[in-house]
This record gives structure tokens, sequence and C-alpha cells, in this order.
């Protein structure tokens, strides 16, 4: 039997399960999306993410993120066309941070002490006090990677060509439209939800639990030494962060940001992106050889809103006027380190709703 599969969405969350549903013996997959790789808008998430992976989640709801970083650590050492590059995270704990227990805006899991993912991660290490700058509590270095998502998010759409999936621009105002949007003109046996944050808009999902976080950026030239620094908080407001990722293969180095709830501003606020450089170079000075902002070479500045729902993450199915659906949304900021364990699970549940014996996993 063929399954024809209708994945309504064209983010990091909608291609990676197109492409691994489209792996899959006897399923055809088309992908029905607003949004597509070389677009940049406020609505769609995947293109303004740095991104790298600095695990967030907690242990116990660790599963998106485990899975995710084998794949996306053999693709940056296997496949450099797809736009990743290995570098070093550092994750700095502040002693202000530590002391009110930490109410870090970004994460729940990544600052904490002793973290799960000290297993997970390649060279792990806590640093040494005389490697700890000013203020900090404590701090750790691993291995991470850094994903050029204007490389990766056409190469994962190269992928699902080549696997078959075929790809239509249209904007569904109900989930159930999808049903009749099948390349194979026949109706899609199951739909697979990943509309990101239009989830609270989209007709027969309407999921008010889902919010903006926005998140600004500064995209520079300078380079970052292979270095990701991070940290628990800033001296700026609880809802500004510090962070610094270079891109892979030209793609300049992302200066973060912010994590502001519920605020849909596209247009970035000229003070937050002074603060945001001052704080990047402040922490790490080797951006500009020690010279301060000014030698900062400013590509552009940026705006992307994180799909966060409150809650968590929605991967469950759902019969909607008739059809199955299964939903994916909801990454807030993990959704390319949790891409790869989420699509599995989709896999998972496009299974149980034809009733195919287990699969042995490909990821
Ligand atoms: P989206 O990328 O928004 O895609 C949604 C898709 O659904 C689009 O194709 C859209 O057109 C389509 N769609 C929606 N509604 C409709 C409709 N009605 N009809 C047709 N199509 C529709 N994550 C990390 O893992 N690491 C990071 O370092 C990281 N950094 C980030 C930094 C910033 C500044 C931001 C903003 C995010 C960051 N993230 C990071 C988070 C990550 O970008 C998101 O979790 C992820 O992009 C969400 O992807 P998505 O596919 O769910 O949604």
């Amino acid at each position: 039997m063929t399954d024809s599969l209708l994945n309504d969405s064209a983010g990091v969350s909608g291609l990676t399960c197109a492409l691994e549903l489209a792996k899959q013996k006897g399923n055809t997959v088309t992908v029905v999306a607003k949004h597509m790789p070389g677009d940049y808008d406020i609505e769609y998430t995947s293109p303004w993410a740095g991104a790298n992976v600095l695990p967030m989640a907690l242990s116990d709801n660790s599963r998106w993120e485990r899975r995710t970083w084998p794949v996306l650590r053999r693709l940056a050492a296997e496949v450099p066309e797809a736009g990743l590059h290995v570098q070093t995270a550092r994750v700095l704990r502040r002693k202000k941070d530590v002391a009110k227990g930490f109410k870090a805006v970004l994460a729940d899991g990544l600052f904490m002490l002793d973290p799960w993912y000290k297993e997970l991660m390649d060279n792990f290490r806590e640093l040494p006090a005389s490697e700890l700058p000013e203020g900090m509590h404590s701090g750790c270095e691993f291995t991470s990677v850094c994903i050029n998502t204007a490389i990766y998010l056409p190469w994962l759409v190269g992928q699902c060509a080549r696997h078959g999936v075929r790809f239509k621009r249209a904007v569904l105002k109900h989930i159930s439209e999808a049903a009749n949007m099948s390349h194979t003109g026949r109706k899609a046996d199951i739909i697979i939800n990943a509309s990101g944050l239009l989830a609270c808009r989209l007709g027969g999902v309407m999921d008010k639990t889902v919010h903006p976080a926005r998140g600004q950026i500064v995209v520079v030239r300078n380079e970052a030494k292979s270095i990701m620094p991070t940290s628990s908080g800033c001296d700026d407001g609880d809802d500004e962060i510090m962070y610094v990722m270079q891109r892979a293969l030209g793609g300049g180095t992302v200066l973060g940001g912010t994590y502001t709830k519920d605020n849909w501003d596209p247009n970035p606020d000229p003070n937050i992106a002074v603060r945001i450089m001052k704080r990047a170079v402040e922490a790490h000075p080797e951006l500009t050889d020690g010279k301060g902002i000014e030698a900062l070479s400013i590509i552009r500045h940026g705006v992307g809103l994180r799909p966060v729902r409150e809650g968590g993450v929605r991967i469950e199915k759902e019969l909607i006027d008739g059809t199955w659906v299964v939903h994916n949304y909801g990454h807030a900021g993990w959704g390319y380190q949790g891409s790869y364990g989420c699509a599995e699970r989709v896999v998972e549940l496009v299974d149980e709703i034809v009733g195919r014996s287990k699969r042995t996993s490909k990821l």
C-alpha cells in the first residue's frame, strides 16, 4: 500500500519530517507551504535561527535532542555541503544567576550544574576556575555544531527532492484543505502539521497556547574563532541574552540576542542591536581582536519569532474532519537541535495510524 502524506510546512520541522517519511518505503510525500527556504518573513522562523546545538531540555524530556545530536554530528563530519561545522560550545553560569536559582529565559537545562548532557556531548569538560571570566560561578565546554541555515534548509529541500518529495506553494486556511493537495491526485491519507508559530492561526488547530518569543540578532563578518560562548544571563534585562556563533561556509557570525515573549515586532530595534553587539564583544573580545564594537562589520540585522508552546512541543495524532493529522509544532528555541528526534516520533505515529509493524529506525 502506498500512503499519501501531506506535509503542510517547509520549516526545519516540516522538511526533516518530509525527508524521514520519504525515506520509508511505501510513503509518497507532498510538501505544501506558504514559505519556503529562500524566503525571509517574520511568520517563518527557521531561516532566522543561529543555529547551533546547546541542549535545553531537562533530562526527562531530552529524547528529541538525544536522538538528533548523532545525526547533526554525522552531517558536520561527513556531509560538508549540508552547511554544518564543528565548533566548541562554551556555557557560562554567572554567580548572580546561580544565586537566584537560574531563571534563564532561554533554556531549562542548558545552565544546570552537573547537566545530563555531559554524557551526550563529546569532549565535555567543566572549566577550571582559572579559565572562568570574572563574575562567573562555573562553566563548561563541549563539542557542538553550528548550522548555516541559509545552506542547510535548501540542502534539506534537495534531499527531499532526491527521495521523491514534491513541493507546492499554498496558504491553508484550514488544516483539512491539505488533504486535497497531494501531487498524486488522490486524497492524502495523513497530514503532518508542522506549521510552527502559525499553528495559533491555522483553522482546525488554532492553538492559543502557541506564542512568539522574539529573537533579535546581528550578523557580522567577524570570526568567532571556533568558540560559541553563551551565558546564563546579562545585566541588560531578563529578556536579553548573550550568544555568539559562527556559521559554516562563510555564513557570517550570529550575535544574539533577545527572548521576548508575545512580541511580534519584525523590525530590529537599534538600541537592542547596540546592546547585543556590546555584550558579544565584551564576552568574546576575540571577535574584534580587542578593538571594541566599532570593529564589527555588520552584514545585517534580523528578527525571528520562536514558536513557544505552553506545556512544550506538541507531537501527537488527531482525527480532524475524517483525516488523520500528526502534529509537530511548538519547538521554541530548539527546532534544529531536536529536529530528527521529533521527526522520528512523527514516523512512529504515521506507522501507528497505518498499522505498520515497528520499523528499525534509520536515525
Ligand atoms: P517554521 O520555520 O516557522 O516553519 C513553519 C512552516 O509552516 C513554514 O513553511 C510556513 O510557511 C508553514 N505554514 C504555517 N502556516 C501555514 C499555512 N496556513 N499554510 C501553509 N503553510 C503554512 N533552534 C535551534 O535548534 N538552535 C538554535 O541555535 C536556534 N536559534 C534560534 C535563534 C533565533 C533568533 C530564533 C528566532 C530561533 C532559533 N531557534 C534555534 C529555533 C528554531 O529556529 C525554531 O524552533 C524552528 O525554526 C521552528 O521551525 P518550524 O519548522 O517548526 O517552523
